[in-house]
């Protein structure tokens, strides 16, 4: 780690996206706690300047992770089947992480994400207990391990300590649910308080910081809803799953009469510090509601695609005034610019159309669409916001040729060239400043999972 009391060297950009396009002979400065002092256009580098020949963006937001699904990627083709036959892989994994397994793999994890472009992650995180449900002797101990991960890494996390205490409508949770469980809303919410008091206390806020989430509707039973309505603190953010499958869906009308969207509606939830992830199968009423509350809506297509949930409506959410924010979700792919990419794709798939999100839109989803998700200003190259940016190479064989303001329509994490959180550099050319290649460390953390 650099001097934490010294000033952070300055960038100079041959090209970079500020403001709402693509400006040249760019200068940026900040403060000793990574803050932006300054962004300076058409000049030339001073001496001392870190020069980035590429084309330089805001760090990209990722606002949905769930690091220990990055051990089954390429693993679960094999016959078919479907999200809920995927989720039973998913329970076997989950089943078998303890504290140091688990800082071991979100630390390669993590170190993959900040190597691919992402300067922010927030982790959707329940994996709270022990397998069995019983509670661990340090009572934050898997919180801690991800803490602990973020911070070698170098990625800002925002850690979302997540209520689930059902298995579905008037379902007890299921034996591999139990270490996921607080028992009662009330338990969670208080369990959660202690958190958040314990890593302010231990972590750098700048880099740590505990927020929450409930799990879905099939996990949060109705009554929950409208206690952390009424007593989780507004400021904090709250992420909640919805509707990334049909059965869900019928489900959730067969038990309340409402979509899942109309019950947060009904539970007072939904409202601009509130995340929707997916969103895939909702009906125009929905769309209005979530638009009309600034709701953001964070959007997962290279996950719903391999999960088969299917493609969500990003273009009428927006037009209805929700904020569209991206996540990696379960790592099948962890690129901001392919992710960024299938934002697009999925809209002209679905509408037999082209340029359904401008380049300035896209930007917004990869960038500063996920601020109020992870609860920090980030996204873009302004004084007073974190300095936080990755460069691209615009020479590669994916990007040769391709326009400046476009290269998330073309270039892949394989062209980030350099990734800096904070003022300082922490990954270049896909390898990490500190912990070297993402690859054997994602080999070590696995083979030691075996
Ligand atoms: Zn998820």
């Amino acid at each position: 780690m650099s001097d934490a009391s010294a000033s952070p060297p300055a960038f100079w950009a041959a090209r970079a996206w500020v403001g709402d396009g693509i400006v040249d002979r760019v200068r940026v400065t900040a403060a000793p706690d990574g803050t932006i002092t300054s962004v300076v256009t058409g000049v030339d580098a001073a001496t001392d300047d870190i020069r980035l020949s590429g084309v330089v963006y805001p760090g990209a937001v990722n606002a949905h992770s769930h690091a220990f699904h990055r051990l089954l990627r390429g693993r679960t083709h094999d016959g078919g089947g479907s999200f809920w036959t995927w989720r039973e892989l998913m329970y076997r994994e989950a089943g078998r992480l303890e504290p140091e397994s688990y800082e071991r793999v979100a630390t390669a994890v993590y170190a993959e994400m900040v190597a691919s472009g992402f300067t922010s992650v927030a982790e959707f995180h329940y994996a709270h207990h022990r397998p069995d449900g019983a509670r661990y002797a340090e009572p934050h101990a898997m919180e801690r391990a991800l803490a602990r991960a973020a911070v070698a890494a170098g990625i800002r996390l925002t850690l979302l300590d997540t209520c689930y205490l059902a298995g579905g409508f008037g379902v007890e949770l299921s034996p591999e649910q139990a270490r996921f469980g607080d028992g009662s809303v009330g338990s969670w919410l208080e369990r959660s308080s202690r958190l958040r008091e314990s890593m302010a206390d231990e972590f750098d806020p700048r880099f740590v910081t505990v927020a929450a989430a409930l799990h879905s509707v099939r996990a949060v039973p109705v009554a929950a809803l409208s206690v952390v309505a009424s007593e989780l603190d507004p400021t904090i953010p709250l992420h909640m799953h919805v509707s990334e499958q049909p059965a869900e869906n019928e489900d959730c009308v067969r038990a309340t009469g409402l979509t899942p969207v109309g019950l947060l509606q009904r539970a007072g939830l939904l409202s601009p510090r509130f995340s929707a992830v997916h969103a895939t199968h909702l009906s125009d009423d929905d769309v209005e509601l979530l638009g009309a509350s600034g709701t953001t809506v964070v959007m997962c297509p290279t996950t719903e695609a391999d999960l088969g949930d299917g493609i969500g409506p990003a273009r009428a959410l927006r037009d209805a005034g929700a904020v569209i924010a991206l996540g990696t979700d379960q790592h099948a792919v962890v690129d901001p610019l392919l992710e960024t990419r299938a934002l697009e794709h999925g809209e002209r798939l679905g509408s037999g159309r082209r340029g359904r999100f401008s380049p300035g839109e896209l930007m917004q989803a990869m960038t500063s669409g996920g601020s109020a998700s992870v609860g920090r200003q980030t996204g873009s190259l302004a004084a007073g916001q974190p300095l936080d940016l990755i460069e691209v190479d615009p020479r590669s064989a994916r990007t040769a040729g391709s326009d400046p303001g476009q290269l998330m329509l073309t270039g892949t994490a394989s062209d980030v060239a350099t990734v800096v959180v904070a003022g300082r550099v922490v990954a270049r050319d896909g390898r990490h400043a500190t912990l070297g290649d993402t690859g054997s460390l994602l080999q070590r953390a696995m083979d030691e999972m075996s």
